[in-house]
């Protein structure tokens, strides 16, 4: 494929934008490929990516059942982060960050990273000391984040009002280099970086059962024919049980709606990434002027893919009550996405029962951040078999011997 650069532009620019190729093919099936992964989200694609980059295998399809970066990746609220606890979190978190830093350049393709740094309000005594805590951790873990003053947050954040009635700000964790990147971009970057090395990128392709001889997987059934395979990564976040059974086994996930709206474009009037997790809320201001903001998980479990006016009330009392101009601010669209839950609010990369099956899910609220580390480590795991550093404690089987890793506090509105 033709690279995107500055002369590209001005040489189109002086043919009427005629020369501009698709920026991924649409081919149908082959019979077979290497390695199948399942859902064209970030973390799909992702790993279909680093399995051609790092590993060398290109013999690959990535299929979808609707349009690539449909799911959850194409609906989040784009916080980029990596202030976790444990230390397995955040060494995944910090890789994957990382990476953003550089997949405009990677992928000649760009993603909109925006370092502009990020800051998790403490509003109650037991946050502040939370938030303290994972500051010494991230300091012996090598990630750059402080804790700052009520004072130092009203700086970064001149519309904040620090002196709330009900919940004063109390300090607040900042990571610098924390910010935001373009979902659809992050998306779209990898499938032409997938398909620009011969995989097979193929959308409106519903994968409706999984194959396997002798406890091995050997390909699947989609929508568009039976198609083989000698390895397959599920990646199919909120779905992740439904194909979980196609497999033949269980996973200790719970799907549920996480939903997020945008107001109408303002002038820029916050610069930062704000999280505000005891009111339950989240904001950063999007290029075109719009508020971004984040609410919390539905209270039950389903399959929509759609706000509730319900959360809507709840989400902009309590961000009002901290950013008091916005209450004169009209929404404009809210939405909502499947996000899938583990019990410590931990992500899952795992071999599985079946044998050359694997899994990529429990993301979460939290997965937009870590697409490029995913990817990493789960191509790393289809590759070899076997997990390597960043994976080897996210396997599947950790909920049945007790192994959890504890996010709860890290991701408990929503990331
Ligand atoms: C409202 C909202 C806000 C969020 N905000 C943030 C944030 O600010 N920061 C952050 O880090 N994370 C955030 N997240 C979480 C983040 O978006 C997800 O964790 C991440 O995008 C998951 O990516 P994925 O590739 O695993 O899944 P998805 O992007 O959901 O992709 C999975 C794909 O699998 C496909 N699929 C499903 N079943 C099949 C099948 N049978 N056959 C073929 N294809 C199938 C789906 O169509 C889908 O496209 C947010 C999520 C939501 C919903």
């Amino acid at each position: 494929m033709k690279r995107y650069s500055v002369f590209a532009i001005a040489r189109e620019a002086l043919r009427y934008h005629t020369g501009w190729e698709r920026a991924w093919r649409s081919p149908d099936p082959k019979p077979a490929y290497d390695a199948i992964i399942i859902g064209a989200g970030g973390h799909g694609l992702a790993t279909a990516y680093y399995l051609g980059k790092n590993h060398g295998i290109t013999n690959v399809a990535i299929l979808e059942k609707g349009w690539l970066g449909g799911g959850n990746s194409g609906r989040n609220t784009t916080i980029i982060r990596s202030n976790y606890l444990q230390d397995s979190s955040s060494a995944i978190f910090e890789k994957a960050r990382s990476l953003y830093e550089t997949m405009s350049q990677d992928l000649n393709y760009n993603v909109m990273f925006s370092p502009r740094g990020l800051l998790m309000l403490a509003q109650t005594h037991h946050e502040a000391r939370g938030y303290k805590r994972t500051v010494h951790a991230n300091r012996l873990q090598g990630v750059a984040t402080e804790w700052i003053s009520p004072q130092e947050v009203k700086k970064l954040v001149p519309i904040i009002n620090i002196d709330g009635p009900r919940y004063p700000v109390l300090g607040a964790q900042y990571q610098a280099r924390g910010g935001t990147a373009r979902h659809d971009a992050v998306n779209w970057g990898y499938a032409r970086a997938c398909s620009d090395m011969g995989m097979d990128v193929i959308q409106n392709c519903e994968v409706t059962a999984i194959r396997s001889e002798n406890g091995m997987v050997t390909g699947v059934e989609t929508t568009r024919g039976a198609i083989s395979c000698k390895k397959l990564g599920i990646v199919v976040a909120g779905h992740s049980g439904v194909l979980a059974e196609m497999a033949g086994f269980r996973l200790p996930i719970e799907s549920m709606a996480l939903q997020a709206l945008v107001s109408e474009p303002i002038k820029p009037c916050i610069d930062v990434v704000v999280m505000a997790n005891t009111v339950h809320g989240y904001i950063s201001q999007s290029d075109k002027g719009e508020l971004v903001i984040g609410g919390g998980t539905d209270g039950f479990n389903n399959y929509t893919q759609r706000g509730s006016f319900q959360h809507i009330e709840e989400t902009l009392r309590a961000l009002i009550e901290t950013f008091p101009i916005i209450s004169r601010v009209k929404m404009l669209r809210q939405w909502g996405g499947i996000v899938d839950m583990t019990g410590d609010r931990s992500p899952i990369i795992s071999k599985t029962p079946l044998g050359n099956c694997f899994i990529n899910c429990g993301w979460g609220t939290g997965g937009f951040k870590a697409i490029p580390g995913s990817g990493w480590a789960m191509a790393e795991l289809v590759a070899k078999g076997e997990p390597g550093p960043l994976a080897a404690e996210f396997d599947m089987w950790r909920f049945k011997e007790g192994r959890f890793i504890d996010e709860s506090v890290a991701a408990g509105v929503a990331h």
